[in-house]
């Protein structure tokens, strides 16, 4: 068991009359790659931009490696990185000045940036393309810029709010393989969600079913499959939706 990298308890966030999370908890060991999947709408982009710091909790509490993220919001800030859903990238940059621009916000000496620059060109694939504008990519190039950006710093935390929504088999497999390898490779921690059933059961250690703001069950995908006597996670995320 390692250290705990996010705990979540009782988190409840409500918009006007509507509640987003309803006393959700649950627990990230540092090191796991952990899916939150559930239907549209059911609070998962809420409880990521709370524990990225962006949002504050209506009640309950998260901590991000002990840190609590409404306390602490810039300890928590230092050692995570976040991909917004619908994150763009400066189209008038070349995809290496973006790169480079992004790790400018750093605090760290030139070599570290440097070094993180040269790992980010590497992981995003995208070789010589990386002197062209962003504006001329495709939203596949573009997402692999933007994981390769979220990993570069090598943060503790990576939070990565549907990383391959929109792609195509082949970016999307690409972004998976880079997730997958960089969180194996550099110890760091994952917290995603996903619609894709078949990436959730590729790249999580653990998951997460999440309805209207509630935790509907978790674990292993091996577990879930068994708890509801389904063949795939698909089956497991119909079952757990239309018994709720
Ligand atoms: P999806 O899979 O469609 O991305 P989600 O699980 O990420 O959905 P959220 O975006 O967290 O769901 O939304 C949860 C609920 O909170 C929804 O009913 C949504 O309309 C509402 N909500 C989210 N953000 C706001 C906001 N800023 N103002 C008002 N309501 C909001």
């Amino acid at each position: 068991m390692g250290q705990n990298a996010i705990e979540v308890r009782n988190l409840a966030k409500t918009f006007g009359d509507i509640k987003a999370l309803d006393r959700l908890s649950f627990t990230v060991e540092q090191g796991e790659i952990y899916g939150l999947i559930g239907p549209n709408g059911a609070g998962k982009t809420t409880c990521l931009r709370i524990i990225a710091t962006l949002i504050k909790p209506t009640s309950g509490w998260v901590k991000v490696f002990g840190f609590n993220v409404e306390e602490e919001p810039s300890e928590v800030r230092r050692i995570i990185s976040y991909l917004p859903e619908e994150a763009g990238a400066y189209k008038n940059l070349s995809g290496q000045e973006y790169l480079e621009f992004m790790a400018g916000f750093y605090s760290v000496s030139k070599e570290t940036r440097e070094a993180a620059v040269k790992e980010a060109a590497r992981i995003s694939g995208l070789g010589a393309r990386l002197k062209d504008r962003v504006k001329t990519y495709s939203k596949g190039m573009t997402r692999r810029l933007l994981i390769a950006r979220a990993l570069m710093m090598k943060p503790k935390l990576a939070i990565l709010d549907e990383p391959t929504s929109g792609l195509d088999v082949v970016h999307a497999f690409h972004v998976r393989h880079i997730i997958q390898n960089y969180a194996k490779e550099h110890n760091v921690t994952v917290l995603l969600s996903s619609h894709n059933m078949l990436e959730v059961e590729f790249l999580c250690s653990r998951v997460a079913l999440i309805n209207e703001g509630k935790l509907l069950g978790e674990g292993t995908p091996q577990e879930l499959k068994s708890r509801y006597k389904a063949s795939n996670l698909e089956e497991v995320f119909m079952e757990a939706t239309m018994l709720d």
